[in-house]
């Protein structure tokens, strides 16, 4: 039996998990990823880490998989990762001298939605999407049960498409992108923007639009009509992003996850249905499901240690 390291590299925290090759969990933990500090205390604190997971589940794992933000070079540099004030960093060289064992660095995107396909929501399919709905609209191509990550891995961003034409403006320079209509962050905007045209709207009850989150316009959604106006536009958008991806990659599953994928159901089923109504061609011979994703906040470090047991990589 062989044991992996999987991290998962986030602007607060550094998780990190031990797993053998069946992908059963040994041990977890996180320690402050102290990125403002810089990259060499970032690795510092992940050896430290990895220390202590070592030691917990008493095995010397073979590699470790890292998942971090940012567009990562095939020689596992870190070229820009601004959350984590990263900037052309020596990420896999740094930690491969310090933990003595093979690295690979991933995309966080993609680690999840690696994990996601072996171990979670996508481990029955071959082919899946992995949508990420958090600070922005992340997302993972899986292909034959391999990750495709274009040129120089960095494609699949697939919240930089458009589905507004001449739309809002997004953070990526363009206006219109599927991000900027789909995102938790672009959900609480328009919950805000209903809020101030509709003073006597339920969804003041939150406590104010400082106490907005991506939680309040479904909570309202079955008791006030301009609650019910931003999940339904919400959910137009979201589906018109899926329906392209659907038709361009046709997988078995569309996987969702990320803080507003919590919603499940009251997300999904309408989603579904517009799905179903309409993708190129209709359903019936190679329908696409739409399900929650499973791991939480796991599948990014399962998705990277899973990286280094598996050959995963499709290439651009
Ligand atoms: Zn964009």
């Amino acid at each position: 039996m062989d044991y992996f390291l999987g991290i998962d590299i986030g602007g607060t925290f550094v998780k990190g998990i031990v797993i053998d090759n069946n992908g059963k969990l040994l041990c977890e933990g996180s320690v402050p990823s102290g990125c403002a500090e810089g990259g060499d205390k970032l690795c510092l604190n992940i050896l430290s880490l990895c220390n202590r997971l070592e030691s917990e589940a008493r095995v010397k794992p073979a590699a470790a998989g890292v998942a971090c933000a940012g567009m990562i070079s095939d020689s596992g540099d870190v070229l820009f990762a601004g959350n984590l004030f990263l900037k052309n960093f020596p990420l896999k060289e740094k930690l491969t001298n310090l933990l003595q064992i093979p690295v690979t660095v991933v995309n966080d995107a993609n680690a999840a939605a690696y994990g996601e396909a072996v171990f979670g929501a996508g481990k029955n399919f071959s082919d899946s999407v992995f949508i990420t709905l958090g600070t922005g609209v992340g997302g993972g191509i899986i292909i034959g049960g391999k990750l495709f990550t274009g040129g120089k891995g960095a494609g699949a961003e697939i919240g930089h498409t458009v589905i507004v034409h001449g739309g809002k403006k997004c953070t990526c320079g363009r206006k219109g992108c599927f991000e900027a209509y789909s995102s938790a962050t672009a959900l609480i905007r328009d919950t805000r923007t209903a809020m101030q045209n509709n003073l006597s709207s339920r969804l003041w009850l939150c406590g104010g639009l400082d106490k907005v989150t991506g939680k309040t316009a479904f909570d309202f959604a079955e008791t006030d009509e301009a609650a019910k106006d931003v999940v339904n536009a919400y959910v137009y958008n979201l589906a018109c992003g899926i329906i392209n991806l659907a038709n361009v990659f046709r997988p078995q599953v569309i996987i969702l996850g990320g803080g507003v994928a919590e919603q499940g159901e009251s997300l999904i089923a309408p989603l579904q249905k517009r799905l179903d109504a309409k993708i190129f061609g209709g359903q019936e011979y190679a329908p696409v499901k739409i399900v929650k994703a499973s791991l939480g906040n796991l599948a990014g470090a399962l998705g990277a240690a899973a990286c280094r047991i598996n050959d995963s990589s499709v290439k651009g």
